[in-house]
């Protein structure tokens, strides 16, 4: 009779070459076999016979294990999420990604899955061992279509290469503002891009998510096949199994008018007062936005329009309040060169980071009385730790839902009405100051509430891809959204995997 082993290394149809060795070695271990029969396997010797079986399987080259390289574990942007796994999986094709799953699912091994590794939140894209990393990287084609109509994006690419190869071809796509940010998660928690407003999230541009999914079936999800995990993928983050190609539609939008200016601390209240006066006048022009970034010293705002333009009327409320510097003067640009700046404002020096999210109704009056309360708090924190903390108020519009619905749906129940998405960004450098730091945001989220509910202005929703740790941006799509997504989840998933064995993320089964 075939041993479970023996089952096991068949479904990972192997040469006879590659079979006997891990066979032999695998029948050996009489732990294994107890374990098999249900008897309890310390989980360190269990990863690390996990982490040998993948390198027989799939070779050196795929494989990194002990002493695992600290410049891959350090890829993450966040030093908070510097964690040493057991073995990094360095896969370069779906194939390898699906026998990866079928071998943690045997060994029941913790697992972190990893894209553009540009989540703050510590062991969702990164696992100290015992546990294997699977990490996307060289996972990042960027392939335009004949027709220019369709582009596929590797889960592991950056945006600011996306831009760059579609730059030639005169087309764009809703993907990340900011170059460095990998494709993956952004698209998996929604994504907003500076034209998510006319355009709608990234998720709701996907025509079609090739996905692996924890018993390494490699399945092809789109409106027509596996609809239903088509709906779930589009904001239902990394509770599926892991996506290894994106087929993104294009927009026809290349050329595109910008400006940028630096702004004095007391004119922030001026600002957020334009602010809310575009987002209920000016943004019916659905091809304008706002990129506003607050800081402690000074504010950062880019006026930015969908298409070419001399000053568009649309940002009349702001055209009265003097930059203190022109950082970028009115200019016909491109996606790319405005991605370019915006890059060029992050800085990539290994720090500690967290972001956190909210969002609430258009209300010039909340802005200010939050802005006064984050500002106090954050300047204390600041003297106290060095922490630069920014924040930023996104932009919302109600079309986004209306175009994300007839597009198909998806699972966020984002609000239909002109709204904000306020978010921080918060950098620092000692752990001792983690709770310290992280304390401006987490008061500056119960004021946005407690103002919010008080003048009727709360939402609930919270959107993923700026979600901190201890939030639950899932629980804000609604109940019949979580409930539909649990459905689907052990419908492609009856193990439930990706619930149980997966470190930490954004999981169904914590909503
Ligand atoms: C400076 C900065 C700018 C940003 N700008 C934007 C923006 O413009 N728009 C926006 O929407 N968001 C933005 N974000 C937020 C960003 O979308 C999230 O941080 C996102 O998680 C980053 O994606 P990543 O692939 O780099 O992440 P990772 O840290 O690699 O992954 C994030 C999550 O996705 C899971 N995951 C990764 N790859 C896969 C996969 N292939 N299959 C299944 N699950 C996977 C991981 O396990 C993890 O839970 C920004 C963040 C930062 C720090």
């Amino acid at each position: 009779m075939e041993t479970q082993i023996e089952q096991f290394l068949k479904e990972l149809a192997l040469s006879t070459q590659q079979l006997q060795p891990i066979l032999a070695q695998l029948k050996a271990d009489s732990n294994l076999a107890a374990f098999l029969g249900h008897k309890s396997y310390d989980a360190t010797k269990l990863t690390a016979l996990a982490c040998s079986t993948l390198k027989v399987i799939l070779g050196d080259n795929v494989v990194d294990t002990p002493p695992v390289s600290q410049s891959t574990v350090g890829e993450n942007w966040s030093q908070a999420c510097w964690q040493t796994p057991t073995c990094i999986i360095l896969a370069k094709s779906p194939v390898d990604v699906s026998k990866t799953l079928k071998i943690i699912k045997f060994f029941c091994t913790k697992f972190a899955v990893r894209s553009g590794g540009h989540s703050p939140n510590p062991g969702w894209s990164s696992i100290s061992g015992p546990g294997v990393l699977i990490d996307l990287q060289r996972l990042n084609e960027v392939t335009v279509s004949t027709d220019k109509k369709v582009v596929s994006l590797g889960p592991g690419g950056r945006w600011g290469d996306v831009y760059q190869t579609l730059d030639p071809y005169g087309v764009s796509v809703i993907g990340g503002r900011i170059p460095h940010v990998g494709v993956a998660g952004v698209i998996l928690g929604g994504g907003f891009f500076h034209f998510s407003g006319e355009y709608g999230l990234a998720a709701d541009n996907v025509k079609n998510f090739e996905i692996v999914t924890a018993a390494g079936a490699i399945l092809n999800a789109n409106k027509d096949e596996n609809s239903d995990l088509f709906w779930a993928l589009k904001g239902g983050g990394a509770n599926y199994g892991i996506v290894t190609r994106f087929d993104l539609y294009t927009i026809p939008v290349h050329d595109i008018w910008y400006q940028v200016g630096i702004y004095a601390t007391e004119q922030v209240p001026a600002i957020l007062d334009a602010f809310a006066e575009w987002q209920n006048t000016g943004a019916s022009d659905l091809k304008s936005t706002v990129a506003l970034i607050v800081g402690l010293e000074s504010t950062t705002l880019g006026l930015l329009y969908s298409a070419p333009a001399d000053a568009p009327k649309a940002f009349a409320p702001f055209y009265n309040i003097p930059a203190t510097v022109v950082a970028v003067p009115p200019t016909n640009g491109t996606v790319l060169s405005l991605t370019q700046i915006l890059g060029s404002t992050f800085s990539n020096e290994p720090l500690r980071h967290d972001y956190r999210g909210i969002s609430s109704k258009i209300d010039a009056k909340l802005y200010k009385d939050v802005y006064a309360f984050w500002r106090e708090k954050a300047l204390a924190v600041h003297a106290a730790t060095g922490a630069n903390q920014t924040f930023t108020l996104q932009p919302v519009t109600a079309n986004m839902a209306k175009v994300g619905a007839a597009k198909g749906g998806n699972p966020t129940g984002i609000p239909s009405i002109n709204h904000q998405w306020w978010t921080t960004l918060v950098d620092w450098n000692n752990a001792s100051d983690d709770n310290t730091v992280r304390s401006v945001s987490i008061a500056t989220t119960e004021k946005w509430r407690e103002y919010g509910q008080s003048r009727g202005l709360d939402l609930r929703y919270i959107f993923m891809n700026d979600a901190s740790r201890d939030q639950n941006p899932l629980q804000s799509y609604g109940s019949d959204n979580v409930a539909r997504l649990k459905q689907i989840a052990k419908k492609y998933d009856p193990a439930q995997t990706f619930q149980n064995d997966q470190n930490a993320g954004f999981l169904l089964s914590r909503s």
